[in-house]
């Protein structure tokens, strides 16, 4: 393959992806797909991409993560209707669903192709707008997700050599499927920024989470506290993403872009705008670039205001894949806001962003003992740092 084809982002895209469905009034409707595909489609950001459409994952391949018992039973609940509570299927947060097995494994294929793609070196970057179901546990659905894409494709990649795998989660939801699946494996840094598990689920990511004995400083968690914006978001992002990630020395980065961190997300309680996401997705681009001869796996994960958000963060964490970001005050095609206001009856966004320009302080510059995302991040650098090697004060 030529330079310029490698250099194509791949998309992992079909309408069988919009079957990952947990029925109506269920938060993580389909729709959002399907409309941020829609959306990235009136762009021209479609001509930039090579959309793919992925298989069912097989058994084997899920078990590299996932029980056999607990696929097993995905598939009896989703056949026969049988809810088993105890494994996190046919609860409020995962019902049953009819093609639970097959979609959810379909996403697990996507993402398993994303990273292997870009592992041999066919692609510089991918992304699975579909995958990012970083709650699921090997033997438990958990928070919407069934089976753990990235972590099946975090091991795929392990499976054809990888030494050294860095995970990035800025979802507003801590990763701890992901993290738990690699607890210890030095081989695989996890890093989650999140909302504290102090008030929002799962409730876990704090920063004395470092990883497991035979792997030391291998799980980096951020969380912070409800409420915080651009600014904080941004600042916490720069003081501890770039610097424990360049320790790390990745051969491929996978990121984890689940836009519930905006401010109009009904789940989360951050006020993150869709442009502060995006110079995220920019950073972990250029992190890529700099670090894994851009070797980049994107993956998707919540983001529950279908219409407002998911549609405008994840159709420019493409552009952002295809090196094509649009421009800062770019209407939002007006076929797409028609489409919206006659499937729902309401007006959609009318720009792609949300501020000209979200700005933030560097930590370099000092910080303020009291403030609370200056103590989030602190706390964080003091426990997580020492392990990389980094310098708890100075960057
Ligand atoms: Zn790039
Ligand atoms: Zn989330």
């Amino acid at each position: 393959m030529g330079e310029g084809m490698t250099q194509r982002p791949r998309v992992e895209w079909a309408p069988e992806m919009l079957r990952y469905d947990f029925g109506r009034g269920h938060p993580m409707a389909p729709d959002r797909l399907a409309l941020t595909i829609d959306l990235a489609a009136e762009l021209g950001l479609l001509e930039h991409v090579d959309l793919v459409a992925a298989e069912i994952a097989d058994d084997e391949l899920l078990a590299t993560v996932h029980e056999p018992a607990y696929v097993a039973a995905v598939r009896r609940a989703a056949d026969e209707g049988v809810r088993d509570e105890a494994r996190g299927l046919g609860t409020a947060d995962d019902p049953l669903f009819p093609s639970m097995h097959e979609a959810s494994a379909r996403v697990v294929q996507g993402t398993v192709d994303a990273a292997l793609a870009v592992w041999r070196g066919q692609r510089t970057h991918a992304v699975n707008i579909t995958g990012g179901m970083h709650h699921a546990m090997p033997g438990a659905a958990s928070g919407f997700c069934v089976y753990n894409d990235v972590a099946v494709a975090i091991r795929a990649m392990l499976a054809e050599g990888a030494e050294r795998v860095a995970y990035v989660d800025v979802d507003a939801h801590h990763g701890d499927g992901v993290q738990a699946v690699f607890w210890d494996d030095p081989r695989v840094l996890t890093v989650s920024m999140h909302e504290s598990g102090r008030s929002l689920f799962p409730g876990s990511g704090h920063p004395d989470e470092t990883g497991g004995a035979g792997a030391p400083g291998s799980a980096v968690n951020l969380p912070l506290p409800a409420g915080v914006g651009d600014a904080g978001w941004l600042r916490a992002f720069d003081a501890v993403v770039p610097a424990v990630v360049r320790a790390f020395r990745p051969q491929v980065l996978v990121t984890q872009h689940g836009c519930d961190t905006h401010g109009l997300d009904p789940l989360s309680n951050l006020r993150v705008s869709v442009d502060a996401q995006v110079l995220v997705a920019r950073r972990l681009d250029e992190l890529a670039h700099e670090l894994t001869d851009g070797r980049w796996v994107a993956v998707g994960g919540g983001g529950y205001a279908i219409i407002d958000v998911v549609p405008r963060a994840w159709a420019r964490l493409l552009a952002v894949a295809a090196h094509r970001d649009v421009a800062p005050g770019t209407t939002v095609p007006q076929a797409w806001r028609e489409r919206v206001a006659q499937q729902y009856g309401r007006e959609g966004p009318d720009r792609m962003s949300d501020v000209a320009e979200p700005t933030f302080r560097a930590w370099r510059s000092g910080f303020d003992p009291s403030d609370d995302v200056d103590r989030a991040i602190r706390a964080t650098r003091s426990l997580s740092f020492p392990h990389l090697g980094l310098d708890v004060d100075h960057d």
